[in-house]
């Protein structure tokens, strides 16, 4: 499972796909969670993609 921010999102879909060969599950990250910061840099993290 993998969160990431608006600009990662296209990186952390291809990151699932590579490791898990699976279709990536999308999901918004729940308000009570959003101080997840993104896997790729600094934001708070914004979705989250898991192996489906
Ligand atoms: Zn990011």
């Amino acid at each position: 499972m993998i969160y990431c921010c608006k600009t990662h999102v296209e990186q952390g879909l291809d990151d699932i796909v590579d490791k898990h060969e699976a279709v990536p599950i999308f999901e918004n990250v729940p308000e009570e969670k959003e101080l997840l910061l993104c896997e790729y840099c600094t934001n708070t993290a914004e979705y989250k993609i898991s192996a489906g």
